[in-house]
């Protein structure tokens, strides 16, 4: 018997919110909480059996065959998918059983799914010896999600999970892949990470619609991706019907945004950072729709509590999570008054991911 561990932080972002499906800009990083696949080989199994086991450290437990992969609509398709693309693209792989165990939540914001896909890949490259590189796996993980559980996400996600590193974010170009590291000035604030309570899913209607949208302005705009704009171009979104215009223009700056963050950062200029997540806060609430009251009431509370620089929704949206910077050894005392208030307003329970 060999068995093969393999790990997959979560990520929160600190800017850039659905640009990624754009061709975009991004800059995620890595949260403390992570899921871990253990892979069993048994020696005993002849070549000849293809039976996956699976089992969660929620009690779920799952069974399927090796070239019999079949959408379920349930959690087992994450792990189908990626066994499917890669015999599908000509690698062998060989019968055995995993064990899923993560302190991601689900439907947060935080990407579960694609700690969940790398982890798990991962844990298949090391048991199988996949010729596979990290940015290759971050490509099936968003493939898994298109293809298999039809979840139209971008790349970011699994670009996070798969090569960004504690305490660096990760500067991302979502289509030419290239990125850089970017220090978060540890010395001069803490990250906080709340999670709202309310979760949401990607593979419903909402996130596609978004999707759906910003083709359909790159169509009455005759370009072929959103990135092909910047801010000089908002003139031109005159053109487009109302709700179009707004989808599209919150593309146009977040991606100004996500530039002006990293400039910020790299000059400790925490108050520019803290304004920028306000501006895209507002952003993503007003054009792009996709945050729910309870969401901006948290982001409300955080971003007027003393000793924060700003907030901002983090993720897809439609639920999920908040991220904020906050003034150096406050963000544990500042997260505290937050869930209370928040609490109060509202009556749901927000549970603190990162306070540091
Ligand atoms: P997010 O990535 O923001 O957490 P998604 O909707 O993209 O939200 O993914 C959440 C889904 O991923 C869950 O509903 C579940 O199907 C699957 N998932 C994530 N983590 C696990 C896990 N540890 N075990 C089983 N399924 C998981
Ligand atoms: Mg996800």
């Amino acid at each position: 018997m060999k068995t093969f561990t393999a790990r997959a932080h979560g990520r929160v972002n600190l800017i850039g919110e659905h640009t990624d499906y754009n061709g975009g800009w991004v800059l995620p990083t890595t949260i403390p909480q992570f899921t871990e696949v253990t892979l069993t080989i048994e020696d005993s199994r002849s070549s000849a059996d293809s039976s996956v086991t699976l089992t969660t450290s929620k009690e779920r437990k799952g069974q399927y065959r090796l070239g019999h992969e079949q959408k379920t609509g349930t959690w087992i398709d994450y792990l189908q998918g990626a066994t499917k693309l890669l015999r599908d693209s000509g690698l062998e792989l060989g019968a055995f059983s995993a064990k899923i165990h993560s302190t991601v939540p689900e439907g947060s914001g935080l990407s579960s799914s694609a700690a969940l896909e790398i982890s798990f890949l991962k844990a298949l490259r090391e048991a199988f010896n996949l010729p596979l590189e990290d940015v290759e796996l971050a490509r099936i993980g968003q493939r898994i999600e298109n293809e298999f559980v039809g979840a139209r996400v971008g790349i970011m996600d699994q670009m996070a999970c798969s090569l960004a590193t504690a305490g660096e974010a990760l500067f991302l170009d979502t289509q030419s892949l290239t990125y850089e590291s970017i220090t978060i000035p540890r010395m001069h604030c803490d990250l906080l990470v709340i999670n709202s309570g309310l979760a949401h899913q990607n593979s419903g209607g909402d996130y596609n619609t978004r999707r759906a949208e910003c083709e359909a302005a790159c169509k009455e705009l005759r370009i072929h991706s959103l990135r092909e704009l910047s801010e000089k171009d908002l003139p031109q979104l005159d053109q487009l019907p109302e709700t179009l215009k707004r989808r599209a223009r919150h593309v146009l700056t977040e991606n100004a945004r996500v530039f002006r963050t990293v400039q910020a950062l790299k000059e400790h200029d925490l108050s520019t950072v803290g304004r920028l997540f306000k501006e895209s806060h507002a952003s993503m609430r007003d054009d792009y729709a996709v945050s729910i009251p309870e969401i901006d009431q948290l982001v409300e509370i955080t971003a007027k509590q003393k000793g924060v620089f700003g907030a901002r929704l983090t993720g897809g949206g439609f639920g999920g999570s908040i991220v904020a910077l906050t003034e150096k050894n406050l963000a544990q005392s500042i997260s505290e008054d937050v869930c209370k208030a928040y609490r109060e307003k509202t009556g749901h329970s927000a549970t603190v991911l990162v306070a540091r």
